[in-house]
């Protein structure tokens, strides 16, 4: 694999069925106060907190998400984004004892575990059936891993899988490595992006108010500190994603509180590359009692999440959490990203997700295509993945994979030409 430098060209959109004109859209709209919403939204105004509460409760759930398909189809035509990814979990220990965590394990309690360096590389590599172009790597809190263990294992991971993105760890995990370290912030991030750490999931924001984690996450760093470590990922060049948990106990209010607040970040960083909404699974969590999210709000947070984040490109639907069923509908009411076909996810699954624990790239792309889309495998830069006629990836990331045949020997550095895994040549 060769790096070689600048990105793909830019693609023009696959032809796209036309967006149905404003004045259609306006008028089947049933509800007049998200009219007036929607009459801002087409002409490009920035919609306010009072709009979002709009989206939230109008009765016209229909016409929300007719209004964030037409932003969505403006912005990605029709275009269904999806990558070839597989996760890592490294340690499910965790001290930080989340109510909302069915996957975590205190020490010494059935069930936990904790990989060796050498052994996560291993996992990282096994059960692949198509060609990865991503790693994604979250864990616990280890309340007894040294510091040195995880640029340790990015390095590890670098070296292995050349030209593979590295996705790793939330910010709450920066925050919790930092301390391990007494380090701070910005040396840590610095410290993880030379190792091999290109970007970061967005996982461990819930809901940023404080009435909801102190029930859902206790123990967890408060909404304002996820908010300044991501800042800080961000300047520092790492781009990060961002999530929101719904569906416990927070209200529509908190909810657009959450999204605004990630908007106001992203209006100075620019960094977010996608928002993912997280559906709350209760099962095996002390608020089982909880009902699992129904699929009209499931809809409903990422219509309108797509028509509130004016400025994040990309919203996804995780399809390990709202089923394969219904992962296609999103794509309507203003998706435009399933995720990954996410081999091995382990996490959501230990809540009770009664999905796959991964799909092959053409199951994705069968589900892409039943909503009418058109299947895009994108890569961490959302440019198309190129492959061969065997299904091997040619190029992702930026970066030239070659054959096995032709690969040369590794110098040491990283990112540097390295032979092919044999793990990385597709099925
Ligand atoms: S959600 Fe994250 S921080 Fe909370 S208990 Fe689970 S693994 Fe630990």
């Amino acid at each position: 694999m060769t790096p070689s430098g600048a990105g793909a060209p830019a693609e023009p959109f696959a032809a796209a069925p036309p967006a149905e004109p404003p004045e259609r859209l306006l008028g089947r709209l049933a509800d007049p106060a998200l009219r007036r919403v929607a009459e801002r939204s087409l002409a490009g105004e920035r919609l306010s907190f009072e709009d979002g509460l709009v989206l939230f409760r109008s009765p016209d759930l229909l016409g929300v998400g007719a209004l964030a398909n037409h932003e969505r189809e403006r912005r990605h035509g029709n275009r269904g984004y999806y990558n070839v990814n597989r996760y890592l979990n490294p340690t499910n220990l965790c001290w930080v004892d989340c109510g909302l965590c069915a996957w975590a394990r205190k020490p010494g309690v059935a069930g936990g575990y904790t990989m060796a360096i050498e052994e996560a590389v291993r996992e990282a590599a096994a059960g692949w059936h198509d060609g990865i172009t991503e790693l994604h790597v979250v864990g616990g809190l280890h309340p007894s891993l040294p510091y040195e263990y995880y640029p340790g294992l990015l390095r590890a991971l670098r070296a292995r899988f050349p030209g593979v993105h590295i996705k790793a760890w939330t910010m709450v995990e920066l925050d919790w490595f930092a301390r391990v370290g007494k380090k701070d912030l910005v040396e840590t991030i610095r410290e993880l992006k030379g190792s091999g750490m290109d970007s970061c999931p967005g996982g461990g924001a819930e809901i940023f108010a404080k009435r909801v984690r102190d029930v859902i996450c206790t123990n967890k760093i408060d909404g304002e500190r996820w908010l300044e470590i991501a800042r800080l990922c961000h300047l520092e060049g790492v781009k990060t994603n961002v999530t929101m948990l719904y569906g416990s106990i927070e209200t529509d209010e908190e909810r657009v509180d959450h999204l605004l607040r990630i908007r106001g970040l992203q209006d100075e960083t620019k960094g977010f590359l996608g928002f993912v909404p997280l559906a709350f699974h209760p099962d095996g969590t002390p608020f089982a009692h909880l009902p699992a999210t129904s699929g009209t709000l499931d809809l409903r947070v990422i219509a309108a999440a797509r028509l509130l984040l004016d400025n994040v490109e990309h919203v996804k639907a995780y399809w390990v959490q709202i089923g394969e069923k219904f992962a296609p509908v999103a794509l309507r009411f203003g998706a435009d990203d399933l995720v990954g076909t996410v081999t091995e996810e382990t996490i959501t699954h230990a809540a009770g997700a009664t999905t796959e624990a991964g799909l092959s790239r053409l199951e994705m792309e069968r589900l892409i295509r039943s909503a009418g889309r058109e299947p895009f495998e994108r890569d961490a830069y959302y440019e198309r993945v190129v492959r061969d006629e065997g299904g091997r990836v040619v190029r992702a990331n930026r970066h030239d994979f070659v054959p096995v045949s032709s690969a040369t020997p590794a110098p040491a550095a990283p990112h540097s030409p390295a032979p092919l895994d044999p793990a990385l040549a597709s099925s």
